[in-house]
């Protein structure tokens, strides 16, 4: 049972002050980044520091380090997966968000299970195998067995080549009871924004219903993890306030969890606000983020936390997809909808928020294929339990490479098996054999044979 010693808290003034004072300062910039180097991670202190780096030089360094940090723990494999928004009911007023109770321009609606199931081929046909299921914060008459009803309608349909493995989720907090009973479902990875960790600002843009609370919010994923669920996701909307209050922040978040958890968070999602209907708001974002502090952001955030996997939304443009790969995103979404019913219509006008990037799922493939990123499908983390602190202690000494070049050389062959056009199956192709013949003779060893059997018709051959 959760204490009162247990309960998140953020120190804005200890934030506020190490801003006012941060000062860019070469030489201890670059003691910094000799310790990023060794991959244990940075401080606040450190992390403060580089948000004050400006000159064009320094920059470079940084993001060097940063390049660097990505290719050494995550290699070349990009993790690919799409959202499904089975409802937009919301009973709170988020004014950056076109779902928000007040906006009488969205048509309402929670998506029956058929058209769960019919959502889920279409994303399956794609090529997808793993799904972040999104939904408002009011449900319909089912209550949250809808959800778990939605959970169990995806992981049920197959089709002839596919089924989606993994799925995480994107809804509102729960009570620990509920989050207990979420993780009975088989989820993945528990994700929930925080949106601004800066109390003022919070309550000027949730303007009603439950997520007005802010320490409701911000408990949520510790009572995620109370419930057992040991893979989780935070974030923040960026552009509601200071990208750097806002990155220390959540920076203490983390740190909060890992001291009474034992385990951080799995990932950490760095959405900036994009123009919503019916939202004004996010038209105008009160403290936009430029772009090269965008880049800044996530460089940062590599080398904080090498391990915690930065997850890319299609609300970016292909241009900045591409670059922050390399900076440190480790994840992506690829063939997006916002919109419950939103892969089997075209009616962008009920989308979540317009969209960065439009391109299919087989173009972005392709597109990071040929930047020499292995596209990976690959699941076989969760399905083998290796998750929160068993996940962690592969992570640290770099053992997890072991198996996910493996694996996403499998899922990937797998893709261009099955869902692949000519185009993107010729390059495809090509980097498969490049990728084997650049592996170590141990993890060749591992993927000849899994490559092998996915080209002879089996699927999901992972370790
Ligand atoms: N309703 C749940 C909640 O608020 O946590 C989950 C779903 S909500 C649709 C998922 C996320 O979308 C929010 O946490 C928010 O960060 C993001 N979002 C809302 N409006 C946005 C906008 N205009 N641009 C970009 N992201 C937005
Ligand atoms: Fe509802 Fe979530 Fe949108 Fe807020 S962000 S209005 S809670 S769907």
């Amino acid at each position: 049972m959760a204490t009162d010693a247990d309960m998140a808290t953020i120190d804005e003034a200890l934030i506020m002050t190490a801003l006012e004072t941060a000062r860019e300062d070469a030489v201890r910039v670059r003691e910094i980044l000799a310790k990023a180097r060794e991959l244990k991670g940075l401080n606040a202190s450190d992390a403060t520091a580089l948000m004050a780096v400006e000159s064009p030089e320094l920059l470079e360094e940084l993001f060097d380090t940063a390049r660097r940090a990505k290719d050494e723990i995550y290699g070349r494999r990009m993790v690919l997966f799409a959202p499904l928004y089975v409802s937009n009911l919301c009973s709170n007023d988020c004014v950056y968000c076109a779902f928000r109770k007040g906006n009488p321009e969205v048509h309402r609606r929670a998506l029956t299970q058929e058209e769960v199931a019919q959502e889920t081929r279409l994303l399956i046909d794609q090529g997808h195998k793993r799904v972040l299921l999104v939904a408002g914060e009011a449900y319909p008459k089912e209550g949250l067995d809808y959800i778990f009803q939605c959970i169990e309608t995806i992981y049920d349909v197959k089709t002839e080549w596919g089924e989606i493995r993994r799925i995480n989720v994107n809804i509102a907090p729960l009570e620990v009871d509920e989050f207990r009973a979420l993780k009975a479902c088989r989820i993945g990875t528990y994700q929930l924004f925080q949106e601004t960790y800066h109390r003022d600002t919070y309550a000027k843009v949730h303007l009603s219903g439950r997520k007005r609370d802010f320490d409701w919010r911000l408990n949520a994923i510790s009572r995620a993890m109370e419930a057992g669920i040991d893979d989780v996701g935070v974030g923040v909307l960026f552009g509601l306030y200071d990208w750097r209050f806002e990155t220390l922040a959540l920076m203490q978040h983390v740190a909060q969890l890992e001291e009474r958890f034992g385990v951080g968070c799995h990932t950490i999602s760095v959405p900036r606000i994009e123009p919503a209907v019916g939202a004004e708001v996010s038209e105008h974002p009160p403290v936009p983020v430029s772009d090269n502090d965008f880049r800044k952001l996530v460089a940062i955030l590599r080398l904080t936390v090498p391990y915690t996997g930065i997850i890319m939304s299609t609300r970016e443009n292909p241009e900045m997809r591409r670059e922050t790969l390399a900076l440190g995103v480790s994840q992506i979404s690829a063939g997006s909808r916002t919109n419950p019913g939103g892969y089997g219509e075209e009616d962008y006008e009920m989308s979540q928020f317009s969209l960065g990037d439009h391109r299919s799922v087989d173009e972005v493939v392709r597109d990071i294929t040929e930047m020499g990123y292995i596209p990976s499908f690959c699941t076989g983390c969760y399905r083998m339990g290796r998750t929160g602190q068993d996940f962690m202690d592969l992570a640290k000494p770099g053992l997890i490479k072991h198996y996910c070049e493996v694996n996403a050389v499998s899922t990937f062959v797998e893709f261009l098996e099955h869902y692949a056009s000519p185009e993107t199956k010729a390059v495809g192709d090509k980097l498969v054999e490049k990728v084997l013949n650049e592996m170590t003779p141990a993890q060749r060893k591992r993927a000849e044979p899994l490559v092998h059997d996915v080209r002879g018709g089996q699927r999901d051959a992972y370790v």
